[in-house]
């Protein structure tokens, strides 16, 4: 059976809708798509009076070589979000077909399935927020058509070793697509999940560029897999996705200046990582820190209200997770720059003065 067997029926037979033809030279009158002839004021050459390609040439090459993909199996998104949007559209019937996580996770992928009428079937992570394999495969049903797979996974950090990745990617084979989201990938010491693709056909991998990349307000992102999915997922998106000053930004980050600057903000990141996590362990406000993949620490704390407070009081905005029966007395910090972690240690820090009342209240 064909991954291609497991999208719904009316997308494959979908006739996708004809974008305009892009001009064949700079003499072509272009009168065809009821664009202005003239550009915006302030346009700088981006030519943005003239709809964008839906999938930019120069882009699709620099990701392809980037992540190390042929360009065919490469669509460019509006962020991760709108390609786990695309996906659950495409492979999830209205109140027949199921998407499968391993909470505590990535919240869009419940909410897109939601959004969809697709059911939700849950294989929570192991106490200390590692996958079970056996856990993900034995919660399988028939109705599954997506297991999304977070590594390193939000909230937690960790991330899934490639040869559980690669023994799901075989035991769900003909049964499921296996998506692997890796919004975190740069800043993890475990390879990319892409070296799959060539040998699963259902295997589909998710890369941003709003994290490592720092393009958060561009909205990119991409979808690699095989072409025949990337082909399916193109028809379900509207024609002209990627405006063009997104793109224009995109080209100038990546390219080789970009690139060092961009690994040299991964290093950082990676070492103020090591840095808060030692620092933040020691603290005895704090119980555990979850060991990180990513650009975040779930810290869980013995007393939650007093570390919110704290963090509150010190200007500080941290994610907490006040309805989650694993994380209820954790909270996710972003990686900052030093200056920004100081503020968290210092908030978070034992004060003398705190000392005295603790102690004063505790004797009465
Ligand atoms: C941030 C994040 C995304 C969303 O990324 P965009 O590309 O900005 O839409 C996807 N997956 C996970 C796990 C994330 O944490």
């Amino acid at each position: 059976m064909s991954v291609l067997e497991l999208a719904r029926a009316e997308i494959r037979e979908l006739i996708p809708y004809v974008p305009a033809p892009l001009p064949q030279d700079r003499d072509t009158v272009l009168l065809n798509a009821n664009e202005s002839s003239w550009p915006p004021p302030g346009d700088d050459g981006l030519d943005c009076h003239r709809y964008p390609p839906p999938q930019p040439a120069a882009l699709l090459a620099v990701l392809s070589e980037l992540y190390g993909v042929d360009s065919r199996r490469v669509l460019i998104t509006r962020g991760s979000d709108e390609a786990i949007d695309l996906l659950v559209r495409v492979f999830c019937r209205a109140g027949q077909d199921a998407i499968a996580i391993q909470p505590p996770t990535f919240g869009m992928y419940a909410m897109s399935a939601q959004i969809q009428g697709a059911g939700i079937v849950s294989a929570p992570l192991r106490a200390d927020f590692t996958l079970d394999v056996d856990a993900v495969l034995g919660a399988m049903t028939d109705a599954v058509t997506i297991v999304f797979v977070c590594s390193p996974n939000n909230p937690s950090g960790r991330a899934v070793a490639l040869a559980d990745i690669e023994r799901l990617a075989t035991a769900l084979r003909t049964r499921a697509v296996l998506v692997i989201d890796e919004a975190y990938v740069e800043f993890a010491e475990a390879p990319s999940a892409t070296a799959l693709l060539a040998r699963h056909e259902h295997v589909v991998v998710l890369r941003t560029l709003s994290k490592a990349w720092a393009m958060a307000g561009a909205r990119l992102g991409c979808v690699l897999a095989q072409p025949q999915v990337v082909a399916l997922l193109r028809k379900v998106m509207p024609p002209y996705p990627l405006p063009r000053p997104c793109v224009d930004l995109a080209l100038r980050a990546l390219s080789p200046g970009g690139r060092e600057q961009t690994r040299a903000r991964i290093a950082l990141v990676r070492s103020e990582r090591e840095r808060m996590s030692l620092a933040l362990s020691a603290l005895p406000t704090v119980r555990a820190v979850v060991p990180s993949q990513a650009n975040f620490l779930a810290v869980r704390f013995a007393d939650i209200e007093d570390a919110r407070r704290r963090l509150r009081d010190a200007r500080i905005m941290v994610r907490d997770f006040p309805d989650d029966d694993a994380l209820g007395d954790a909270l996710r910090i972003t990686i900052g720059m030093a200056a920004e972690n100081d503020r968290v240690l210092a908030a978070l820090a034992p004060t003398r003065g705190f000392r005295v009342v603790d102690v004063a209240e505790r004797r009465s």
